[in-house]
């Protein structure tokens, strides 16, 4: 085989992990644009939520010790959300509802379809517990708790914590500035006509994609022809300007793949050629202190290596602690009888055999099929060296997993 020996996907992780150096710099945004950023201070918890005790249901307030079967409780008060409550008359019966903040001295709340009304009068149809039916104060979150810890990644259920402590600005990472970099002289932006020996550039878009998903902000995106010396100069300009730089293409071994050579020329390189498949030849290295990760030009390649290796450096770089998706084992609907010295990232949908989560596989898993991922809901892993039989269990990571 060309070149030198492939290297294992564990350690091309490790190593190019150990290389990436939290960038640590925030910037306050309000709690709507917050959606995808990561936290950059610890969030505790100002006031308690929910504020007070307050009803679960519609229904009426009681105390327990006043209900006796069969004699009515007289209505005294009503108690809409977003009211004070007044004042509770003992032995009396507080019309309330979901969200009302509980009278004090009240212990119970029964639910509406519990009671018989007649006139200004309720009649308890049920057991009653002292306790039923109210939500305390401060049992979603008490005041001095850690609501939501440095590092964490922003999604809906995030933003609405942080409005319901009362948050309306938050401090967050600033966006990974990253620099995208396409390569070929066969590529052509969509919408211009094809003439022969062209193709349509696929991993700009892809790479877009992927970065805003991984909640990046991209400062540059170019087109590079296969020219050595053009290579070199967009490499260093693009290193100036972002904290990573991404190239698709140019990092094999034929004499039109400039990337490579122009990433040792122009800086270092510190990784070439992985067990990986699809993805083989993978390069990553530094120029002026900028890590570049040199992807493949195949688009599926492009999207499995983004995800199994630039995800967990971006999510370094972002200061997050979780770097790596969290796999889940389930029986392979597919076999794949050859075993490789490389590490498969098999196309693959989880879907249900009868009662039963399984993995299938698309049927052709060439590193330039984009559709291939497009009918997947993940990546199903074949470890190095093993023959999978249809039923063995294999690991399986959702794309929403791997991008998160
Ligand atoms: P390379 O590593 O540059 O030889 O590229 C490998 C394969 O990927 C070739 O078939 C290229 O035409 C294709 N390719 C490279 N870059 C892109 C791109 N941006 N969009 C679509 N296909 C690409
Ligand atoms: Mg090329």
């Amino acid at each position: 085989m060309d070149g030198p020996k492939l290297i294992g996907v564990d350690e091309a992780l490790s190593n190019i992990l150990s290389r990436a150096v939290h960038v640590d710099s925030s910037e306050s945004v309000s709690l709507t644009d917050s959606l995808g950023r990561v936290l950059a201070e610890n969030y505790y918890v100002l006031n308690d939520v929910p504020p007070a005790d307050n009803s679960a249901v519609d229904g009426y307030a009681i105390r327990k010790e006043d209900v006796r079967a069969g004699t009515p409780l007289r209505v005294s008060d009503r108690v809409p959300a977003g009211t004070p409550p007044r004042p509770f008359q003992l032995g009396t019966a507080v019309r309330i509802f979901t969200g009302s903040e509980i009278p004090e001295g009240v212990d119970a709340v029964v639910m509406q379809e519990r009671v018989e009304r007649s006139g200004n009068n309720i009649f308890i149809h049920a057991d009653v517990t002292s306790g039923q039916n109210i939500r305390r104060r401060g049992q979603d979150l008490a005041r001095g708790d850690l609501a939501l810890a440095k590092g964490t990644r922003i999604r809906p259920q995030e933003i609405g914590l942080l409005a319901s402590i009362g948050v309306n600005r938050v401090l967050v990472q600033k966006r990974l500035k990253v620099a995208v970099l396409t390569t070929g002289d066969e590529l052509v932006e969509p919408g211009q006509p094809l003439v022969s020996g062209q193709i349509y550039n696929t991993n700009r878009f892809t790479l877009m994609g992927l970065l805003a998903e991984a909640g990046c902000e991209v400062v540059l995106c170019e087109t590079l022809e296969d020219d050595r010396d053009a290579s070199r100069q967009i490499l260093q300009k693009a290193a100036a300007e972002s904290n990573l730089v991404i190239t698709s293409g140019g990092v094999s071994v034929g004499e039109e793949d400039h990337i490579r050579t122009a990433l040792e020329e122009s800086g270092k390189l510190l990784l070439w050629r992985l067990a990986i498949k699809p993805g083989k030849p993978l390069a990553f290295g530094e120029v002026a202190g900028t890590p570049v990760l040199g992807l493949p030009g195949n688009p599926a390649a492009v999207l499995v290596t983004f995800m199994v290796l630039a995800m967990p450096y971006i999510r370094k770089l972002q200061g997050r602690p979780e770097l790596f998706a969290v796999g889940e084992r389930l029986p392979a609907l597919f076999s794949n009888d050859l075993p490789s010295i490389r590490r498969e990232f098999v196309r693959a949908r989880k879907q249900v055999n009868g009662d039963e989560p399984v993995v299938a596989a698309y049927p052709n898993q060439s590193s330039g099929m984009l559709s291939s991922a497009c009918w997947a809901s993940g990546l199903a892993v074949v470890p190095e060296n093993t023959a999978v039989k249809s039923g063995d269990f294999v690991t399986f990571y959702s794309f929403s997993e791997l991008l998160s």
